[in-house]
């Protein structure tokens, strides 16, 4: 299971100046193997001449050519599961490092001197870790729901009145009060546990299932930190509960859920911007609030790219110059100047939400919400 320490190890990878290479690549559900080899195959040949080109550095060659062997060999060993897989390496450094994606993501292959994860980031920002409660009347079940994957969490049961009760002198009205109480209790109980489990296992959403008549109830009844997180609920018979049936009504409703949101935060955004707020749009805007290290929030058109400029001295970020207005210094190109970004932003402890939704961020590709007046752009 993917952890926030190996994609922060991604992240913040130092390579010294050797190359680092990237790869992404499709697994198709179903397609056969030799599909997968020789579409490999050809993204490691775009990038063997880097490893033969006399004007990098030895060090750096022979890093390249042993990250070439070592993916050559993954590929051959290992089975790699639909949606894509996304390797980062570095081998004069010591790093190697496969990182399974629940989504497609494009082909790809990049030597930089930083890792390629934008891609990767962005895949993995789609996914909130949930929290799916399934609640009956004197029992409960939990699961954790991340990345399409279902976590058995564990059940709650309390108990309940048995058919015996009946016969054992309780009135009708006894009996009513008897069981609303006990469900009441049970409902607490529910609610403690997943107070608790929000707390410590840093669940951003909370998706509730049950009986149609049941979990409005239960809503009802939840303190309101744990009712704001709640996304959405489904209709269930809890004592039959098909695996299957659960994790589609959970996933479709996160689906919907973050659509939602990224409509909302784009529609936020254009609005800062527009009522002077703090805010930065489009690309050379929001490169220059990256490189003074303004940024909040961005929000970036998904799959959207723009070749740009670095000084790897100041951190400048722009879409072109050859000089750094900053230091002076040469600035490298780089393809994808909205990597350079996104990076920016993560290394500043921003965050970083690419928009999947139809919006108008379309038309300017970025969105920053930030955290104090940008200086005037130079030049
Ligand atoms: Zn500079």
């Amino acid at each position: 299971m993917l952890t926030a320490e190996t994609v922060g190890s991604i992240l913040h990878f130092e390579s010294d100046g050797l190359p680092v290479t990237s790869l992404y690549a499709r697994v198709e559900p179903g397609a056969g193997h030799r599909e997968l080899h020789s579409r490999v195959s050809s993204l490691l040949d775009e990038i063997r001449p880097a490893a033969k080109d006399e004007t990098v550095e030895h060090e750096g060659r022979l890093s390249l050519r042993d990250d070439i062997a070592h993916i050559r060999e993954a590929l051959g060993e290992e089975q790699w599961r639909p949606g894509a897989m996304a390797i980062f390496a570095c081998s004069g450094h010591g790093l190697y490092q496969e990182v399974p994606l629940p989504l497609p993501v494009r082909d790809r292959v990049v030597v930089d001197a930083i890792p390629f994860s934008r891609p990767m980031l962005a895949v993995l920002e789609e996914y909130d870790r949930c929290c799916v409660a399934v609640v009956d009347e004197a029992s409960a079940r939990l699961f954790e729901l991340y990345q399409d994957e279902m976590r058995d969490l564990g059940e709650i049961s309390d108990p309940k009145l048995r058919k015996a009760n009946y016969a054992a002198g309780f009135t009708e009205h006894g009996v009513h009060n008897k069981t609303a109480e006990l469900r009441k209790r049970h409902y607490r109980h529910v609610r403690e546990q997943l107070t608790d489990l929000l707390a410590a296992g840093g669940y951003d959403l909370l998706i509730v299932g049950g009986h149609e008549y049941e979990v409005p109830d239960f809503i009802a009844q939840l303190p309101r930190d744990l009712r704001s997180r709640v996304a959405g609920t489904f209709a269930i018979d809890p004592s039959a509960m098909p695996l299957a049936e659960l994790r589609s009504s959970a996933t479709a409703i996160v689906d919907g859920f973050e659509l939602g949101r990224d409509q909302q935060l784009v529609a936020e955004a254009l609005e800062r911007a527009a009522t002077g707020g703090l805010a930065a749009l489009g690309l050379p805007d929001c490169l220059w609030a990256g490189t003074t290290h303004a940024i909040q929030t961005l929000l970036v058109q998904d799959g959207a790219s723009a070749p740009g400029v670095v000084c790897d001295e100041s951190g400048w970020l722009a879409l072109s110059g050859h000089t750094c207005p900053l230091c002076g210094k040469a600035t490298r190109s780089t393809p994808d100047v909205l990597d350079e970004l996104v990076q920016a932003v993560v290394d500043d402890s921003g965050s970083v939400r690419h928009v999947r939704a139809a919006t108008r961020l379309d038309d300017v590709v970025t969105a920053a919400e930030l955290r104090f007046p940008v200086p005037p752009r130079p030049g």
